[in-house]
């Protein structure tokens, strides 16, 4: 058993508490008070729950800067497509860079779209297991012919044993890549198993103009690939219709969500097993909209946070992401930011024992040390340009200490 002391403890939901200190045995928080009491003291650090990445790709890791024109989107895609088929045979060392990054930057669990079945190497199992891996196995294709084969992985994919730290999902690519019995079936699938699905929505103007009218520039690209169907998009369609065959009681994340509308985000909010996941500085390099975000949390909407990959984002920082809201909205307290990707991320990803710091939780933590002002002034200053995750602790053990314990 051991105790750890900060300046302040952020739940993950509500005011912090200060000087107060967590009880952690066998990997699980066992009590969070007030008041001092005989433990190892942290100093002037604020301890977090370990940060949730509710979606990202990690088979982009190793990629150092996002690809250019961001703010093209079926340019970008081509990008993304000739970088991966160069770079398959070193898909595992570019998922380990991205699982060390996550951690270095106190996230504890991620939500991965994976389109091969990794493993993390034997070898560095301790190390790069750490993390929880909610494994959304992803499908994508327009084609009817390969349907079939793919419903057979994917149901192989959810009945093999599925060891700690990895859980099985499943993700149905986009609206614009994936044949609708493909989607359909993978929808069933996830119903069947009882796991989460996640899906690309209402993510750019091209899409929406794909489904409706079946052309613009997502159109353009499918057609010099070589892949369009222009019979899958002679119905017209919108976000919504995706949406009603997504409502199958399972977890549902709905990737981006940038466009979605009025109507939709109504539609939403009345299905509780439905989160949406806003990537904020991916949104922000590649689309000229507002993201409805806020009017999403006041419609009631689980509203959690991803960084996406690293083909549109520097990092795979969800602290970075926080602290880019933080900038763009310096008057919602820090409690309320943090939420995001804390008590809401593990609620969307039916992560249970995640998200927060009571008794009964895993011992996932991020601690941070505190700038002068941040220590006065935790709910304003959290997230200034000052403070970073120094510490993360995934179910009791410290994967990186933090500087004040080594001192201790
Ligand atoms: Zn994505």
């Amino acid at each position: 058993m051991n105790r750890y002391r900060a300046r302040w403890v952020f739940a993950g939901d509500g005011p912090p508490l200060q000087n107060a200190t967590i009880e952690v045995s066998d990997g699980v928080i066992q009590r969070v008070e007030s008041g001092k009491t005989d433990a190892i003291n942290l100093g002037d650090v604020a301890i977090l729950p370990g940060l949730i990445n509710a979606h990202t790709h990690l088979e982009f890791s190793s990629i150092d800067v996002p690809f250019q024109p961001l703010n093209e989107f079926s340019a970008w895609i081509q990008f993304v497509i000739h970088w991966r088929n160069l770079h398959l045979s070193s898909t595992q060392d570019s998922i380990n860079f991205g699982i060390e990054e996550s951690i270095q930057s106190g996230v504890t669990s991620i939500a991965e779209i994976a389109t091969t079945d990794w493993r993390p190497d034997s070898s560095e199992v301790s190390q790069h297991a750490a993390s929880h891996i909610l494994m959304f196995r992803e499908y994508l294709g327009l084609s009817g012919d390969g349907v079939k084969t793919q419903l057979e992985s994917a149901r192989e994919f959810l009945e093999r044993t599925h060891e700690p730290p990895f859980s099985p999902a499943l993700s149905p690519h986009a609206p614009y890549s994936v044949h609708p019995e493909l989607f359909d079936g993978l929808c069933s699938l996830a119903k069947e198993f009882r796991v989460p699905l996640a899906m690309h929505l209402a993510e750019s103007p091209a899409e929406l103009e794909l489904l409706e009218h079946g052309r613009g520039p997502l159109a353009s690209m499918l057609k010099k690939m070589g892949v369009f169907r222009p019979e899958l998009f002679e119905i017209s369609r919108r976000p919504l219709d995706y949406l009603q065959r997504l409502d199958c009681t399972v977890p549902v994340l709905l990737i981006h969500g940038n466009y979605l509308s009025e109507e939709e985000i109504k539609f939403i909010s009345g299905r509780p097993q439905m989160s949406v996941v806003y990537c904020p500085r991916t949104h922000a390099a590649m689309q000229e909209n507002t993201h409805p975000w806020q009017r999403m949390l006041a419609a009631g909407i689980n509203v959690t946070l991803g960084t996406d990959s690293r083909a549109s984002n520097p990092d795979l920082s969800i602290w970075n992401e926080l602290r880019f809201l933080h900038n763009h909205h310096p008057g919602i307290k820090a409690c309320d930011l943090l939420k995001l990707s804390t008590v809401n991320a593990a609620k969307a990803l039916g992560m249970g024992r995640a998200g927060s710091l009571a008794p009964g939780k895993v011992a996932d933590l991020c601690v941070v040390p505190l700038s002068k002002q941040a220590v006065e002034q935790p709910e304003q200053h959290l997230f200034a340009s000052d403070n970073s995750p120094k510490g993360t602790m995934i179910a009791g053990n410290w994967i990186i200490a933090p500087d004040s314990m080594k001192l201790s």
